[in-house]
This record gives structure tokens, sequence and C-alpha cells, in this order.
């Protein structure tokens, strides 16, 4: 099974990504993730994006499509993957499907946790004074602030995009994890 999770930050990606990777034997692909390693292992990589990711901005498409490309042909995506935070923009969007295509694999389909702006705010808010000094360097508010607004100008655009391809389900992401998990699997039984 090949998925991708569409949300903005704070809408419960993570965890629900974590869940289908058990109960479906797929990987999980996180390009934040990915960044991440890259930093703290300081590879050329790692240097190149660390004060974008820091102020919330996004990395350049043609880096990010190509660290994506690369992994997906590792021995552990064989069964499947479940793309999280790829793609951000209707440019890597059409990136994949020419990736996708030119490795023989299908999409099954495009999951995304739609959440109430407002709401969603306070929780990432709450969470950037949590977790202030914490493992992510970009997870203050004013970072969190700007990844959202990225998020409303580059990667909202992809819902209807995967709308008119036909392969969009959409849960209520502002439901408890459980709800949003059963959701998420009544909308997979039928792909
Ligand atoms: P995430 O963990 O998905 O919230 O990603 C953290 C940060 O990594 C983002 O704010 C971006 O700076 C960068 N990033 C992750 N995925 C992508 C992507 N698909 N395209 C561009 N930048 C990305």
């Amino acid at each position: 099974m090949r998925l991708i999770l569409l949300g903005p930050p704070g809408a419960g990606k993570g965890t629900q990504a974590t869940r289908l990777v058990t109960k479906h034997s797929i990987v999980q692909l996180s390009t934040g993730d990915m960044f991440r390693a890259a930093i703290s292992n300081q590879t050329g990589v790692g240097k190149e994006v660390k004060s974008i990711i820091d102020r919330g901005d996004l990395v350049p498409d043609s880096l990010t499509v190509r660290l994506i490309s690369e992994r997906m042909d590792e021995d552990d995506c064989e069964n499947g993957f479940i793309l999280d935070g790829f793609p951000r923009t209707i440019a890597q969007a059409d990136a994949l499907a020419g990736l996708l295509a030119g490795k023989g694999l299908k999409l099954d389909a495009v999951v995304e946790l739609k959440v109430n702006e407002k709401i969603l705010l306070g929780r990432i808010e709450k969470r950037a004074a949590e977790t202030e000094g914490g493992p992510r360097s970009d997870d203050n508010a004013e970072a969190l602030k700007k990844r959202l607004d990225v998020y409303r100008e580059q990667t909202a655009p992809l819902v209807s995009y995967y709308d008119e391809k036909g392969t969009l389900c959409t849960v209520d992401g502002m439901a408890d994890i459980d709800d949003v998990a059963k959701q998420i699997d009544e909308a997979l039984a039928g792909v």
C-alpha cells in the first residue's frame, strides 16, 4: 500500500503514520525526519537545509524530490510506504507522479486530516511552549506560525489537486486519536 498523509503541522500526521506502519507493514517516509537526521549527522544536505528549516520555510523541491526518490528505492519500501510531509507543493506532487510512474508504482490513496485552523493554532502554540528548547529547533511559536502559513499557501492546494484525481479521502482530524484512526481505516478499506 502506498499512501500520502496530508495535513498541516500539528494535525496528528505523525501519530497516525506510526499506527498505519504497524497495521499495514509499510514504512513511514517523513522528509522532515530525513532532514533532521541529515542535520544531526552534519551531512552536506544537513548544512544546506538547517537555516531553512529553522525558520519554517520549505527546502527547495529539487533537493527534497531527490532525497525521497533515493529513499523509495531502498529494500524496506518494497511492501509500500506512507509519505508524511511530502509532497508539500504542486511541483512536488507532479514530480512524485513522475517518480512513481518511472518506478512502476501506484499511489493507493491520499488521506487528508482536515482541521479547524483556529483550534490548531492554539494546539501548536501550546506545543511550542511545551517543547521550546526541545529536540526540534523549528518548534518555536514563530517558526510554527510560519509553517502554518506555508501550509496554507503552498500545500493546501494539494487537496483539490488529489480530489480531482479521485485519490483523496478526507477525515476529521479534530476528532480524538482513536476516532481519526477508525475513520482512516474505513476510508482505506475502500481503496
Ligand atoms: P515536518 O517534520 O514534516 O514538519 O518538516 C519539518 C521541516 O522540514 C519543514 O518545515 C520544512 O522546512 C522541511 N520539509 C519537510 N518536508 C519537506 C518537503 N516535502 N518540502 C520542503 N521542505 C520540507
